[in-house]
């Protein structure tokens, strides 16, 4: 059901868990599997220095929170912006069909850290 690449991540993440000193924490939830996404991020220079996700949810969710993460770090604010889901899917090879909203998660739930980031950053300055 799952292709290798799906597997590898959920089962051996290389960017789970808590990032103690976050510039930004965002969540996004999944009513349709139940996944919770929640992403830190580490920002030096608007430049997207380390990502990490906790996320409570099913494989695929796991897999694209680890794929996010990959694709946004080194990457800056407004590249960041412009991940789509389908940048995700591209790293995991594929998805099931049914399960193609855990990409849309991750997009939204990566958007939504990026817009904590901003207002936080808004407030300071
Ligand atoms: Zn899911």
């Amino acid at each position: 059901m799952y292709s290798k690449k799906v597997v590898d991540r959920f089962s051996n993440p290389k960017n789970s868990g808590e990032m103690k000193d976050a510039d930004a924490i965002g969540e996004e939830g999944n009513p349709r599997c139940g996944d919770v996404m929640k992403i830190y991020l580490k920002v030096e220079n608007e430049k997207i220095i380390d990502v990490k996700f906790q996320t409570y949810g099913c494989i695929a969710a796991i897999a694209c929170s680890d794929a996010l993460c990959e694709l946004a770090k080194g990457k800056t604010i407004t590249e960041a912006k412009k991940i789509k889901s389908q940048d995700i899917l591209n790293e995991l090879g594929k998805l099931p069909p049914i399960k193609i909203h855990c990409s849309i998660l991750g997009m939204e739930a990566l958007q939504n850290v990026i817009k904590n980031y901003e207002t936080k950053k808004a407030k300071n300055n």
